[in-house]
């Protein structure tokens, strides 16, 4: 199964793909905690992220399509994967897309996790105060939640015209959200 986890800051991705992992068998590849990773490693990639990130910036379409590029050539994708936090904008997408036919991976879902703004900035400060993120600063949720607005909504309209869209409502207890998802990608939903 190959998957393309789209939603808002605070949406539930990362939760829900850790799960989803667990459920598919095929990695998560969340490109926050790659460069989480790039920075707690203090490497140069991580050195020029790390500010660009706490102020909840973009990090450039060029270092992510690398770091891309090197996490699918790793052999745990080949039987399929769970992106989450990518793409971002269109030049991403457009990237991904190119990608994905190269390695020959078609993407089998785009499926975005619905969650009203209001709830959204209600988890994310909870998750500040229980994972203490630099990120998670009511000013800086602020520019993670415009730049979704003005740059990451575009995607999702991206993935509705190809057809590729699905859609699930991410309100509700983790259980919940999760038997939502795991219906949304049930073979009989995959051929039609
Ligand atoms: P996340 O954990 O997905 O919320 O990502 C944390 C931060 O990493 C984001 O606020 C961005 O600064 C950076 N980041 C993660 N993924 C991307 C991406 N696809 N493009 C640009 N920056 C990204």
């Amino acid at each position: 199964m190959r998957l393309v986890l789209l939603g808002p800051p605070g949406s539930g991705k990362g939760t829900q793909a850790a799960r989803l992992k667990e459920y598919l068998q095929v990695p998560h590849i969340s490109t926050g905690d790659l460069l989480r990773a790039e920075v707690a490693a203090g490497s140069p990639l991580g050195l020029q992220a790390k500010e660009i990130m706490a102020r909840g910036d973009f990090v450039s379409d060029e270092i992510l399509l690398g770091m891309l590029e090197d996490r699918f050539a790793r052999p745990d994708t080949a039987n399929g994967f769970i992106l989450d936090g990518y793409p971002r904008n269109l030049v991403q997408a457009d990237a991904l897309g190119v990608l994905l036919d190269k390695i020959r991976q078609p993407m089998d879902f785009a499926v975005q996790l619905e969650v009203p703004t209001d709830l959204l900035v209600e988890r994310i400060a909870g998750r500040a105060k229980a994972e203490g993120r630099d990120d998670d600063s009511p000013e800086v949720v602020r520019n993670r939640l415009d730049k979704y607005t003005s740059q990451t909504a575009p995607v999702i309209d991206y993935y509705r015209q190809h057809g590729q869209l699905t859609v699930v409502d991410g309100v509700g207890s983790l259980d919940d959200v999760f038997s939502r998802l795991i219906e949304a990608l049930s073979p009989a939903k995959e051929v039609g």
